[in-house]
């Protein structure tokens, strides 16, 4: 199924657009657009900064719009995890994409060859992680089947190491240098590089974790590197890296490309983080807008509950706005959350009181919103500037 982008918007949502931020309904998922343009300009300094390039994660939004406002503030191109999200991607125009994971299913490979014929034809580029013979066999099929039916599309191809996180990946050394001549036997190919994502140290807590656990990344890259060096291969490209590791890959000399998405949101969990003082300061920029629907002695409800934000990685911390005091947020199902006063201020939240959630793990709770609701000027006193289509939402396979 390819995602529609082209659903015009409900009047509803296009009669919400220069509204102050009282009248958006809840529960609603709303991005700060002024927080959300600063991380991106601290995103975009640090690379500079480091001279590397950065392409932006799109899992995390899911949006085109986004996607391409990334790329204005300077990305090398968008990652995506899955070839719905590439296809919607490129319906909306974003033409240097990366599948930043395996694809084996025919039925997709030949979605993914597809997709590379008509990117190269706007002048754009895919590019593919490959982590076994078969895999790369299958890819090279898809793209000769395509290729009969004209066009001579090539796509770039990153072996992927499994660098600690023990997902996929080949283990670094040998096997990965097989895997990248494997690559080159095959003329609708071409070996790119190496990706290298170490997904569990991106919340280890502290820095010095994290320094330590991609040490050992970048010495495995660097000695895979090697390896495939002396058989005449250039490696081109080492990417990798997410919000919160980026500091040490950045720092390595070996990577050329760093891959995260969180930043441009941020979440609860990557608040537990202790912040690297080289690490950019990124804001919280998506809330979950609720509303308080039933008030008692000592809690209150809100309208929010798992169907608007996403707990895999725990549930929502409450935003401190002054009237309310200190809050915290307890499961209430589905539908509901429950809050309770803490610290100092124990005044029970009223019915009617507005209650900005911070997310625990960004990118689900998106992907349980069709739209974001991008407001200027503050969520206190702004206004609605732009309704955010998430347009590869649901898009799993
Ligand atoms: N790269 C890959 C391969 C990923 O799987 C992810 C996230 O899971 C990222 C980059 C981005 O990480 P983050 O959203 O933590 O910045
Ligand atoms: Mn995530």
């Amino acid at each position: 199924m390819q995602p529609t982008t082209k659903t015009p918007l409900s009047e509803d949502l296009r009669r919400l657009i220069g509204q102050p931020v009282s009248a958006i309904d809840t529960p609603s998922l709303v991005v700060d657009i002024d927080a959300m343009q600063r991380n991106l300009s601290r995103m975009a300094e640090f690379a500079r900064k480091h001279d590397i390039r950065w392409r932006a994660h799109a899992k995390t939004h899911k949006s085109s719009a986004l996607a391409k406002l990334a790329m204005q503030a300077g990305a090398s191109g968008i990652c995506v995890q899955k070839t719905s999200e590439a296809e919607a991607m490129a319906a909306g125009g974003v033409t240097q994409i990366f599948i930043s994971n395996v694809v084996i299913a025919p039925q997709k490979l030949a979605r993914v060859a597809d997709l590379a014929h008509r990117l190269t034809v706007e002048h754009g580029q895919l590019a593919i992680a490959v982590d076994s013979v078969e895999g790369v066999r299958r890819l090279s099929q898809a793209m000769n089947e395509r290729r009969n039916g004209g066009g001579a599309a090539v796509i770039d191809v990153y072996v992927e190491l499994d660098v600690g996180q023990g997902r996929c990946g080949v283990t670094p050394g040998r096997q990965a240098v097989e895997l990248a001549l494997e690559v080159r036997k095959h003329p609708a190919l071409r070996f790119a590089g190496l990706q290298a994502y170490h997904g569990k140290a991106q919340h280890m807590r502290t820095p010095a974790e994290r320094r330590d656990a991609i040490s050992v990344v970048v010495q495995d890259v660097l000695f895979t590197r090697k390896l495939i060096e002396s058989e005449g291969v250039p490696v081109d490209l080492i990417t990798g890296a997410g919000t919160g590791s980026m500091v040490c890959e950045a720092a390595s000399g070996a990577f050329g490309e760093l891959q995260p998405g969180s930043f441009l949101f941020m979440d609860g969990d990557y608040a537990a983080n202790e912040r690297d003082p080289a690490q950019p300061a990124f804001e919280h920029a998506l809330f979950v807008k609720s509303q308080v629907v039933s008030s008692g002695v000592r809690h209150a409800v809100c309208d929010a509950g798992h169907k608007s934000h996403a707990v895999d990685s725990g549930l929502p911390t409450v935003l401190t706005v002054d009237e309310t005091g200190e809050l915290k947020y307890a499961n209430g199902g589905d539908e509901h959350g429950i809050l309770r006063p803490t610290g100092k201020n124990q005044r029970v939240p009223q019915i009617g009181d507005d209650i900005w959630l911070i997310p625990g793990h960004c990118d689900p709770t998106v992907n349980l919103h069709n739209h974001l609701v991008g407001v200027g000027g503050g969520l206190a006193n702004g206004k609605v500037e732009r309704i955010i289509r998430v347009d590869a939402r649901g898009a799993l396979t």
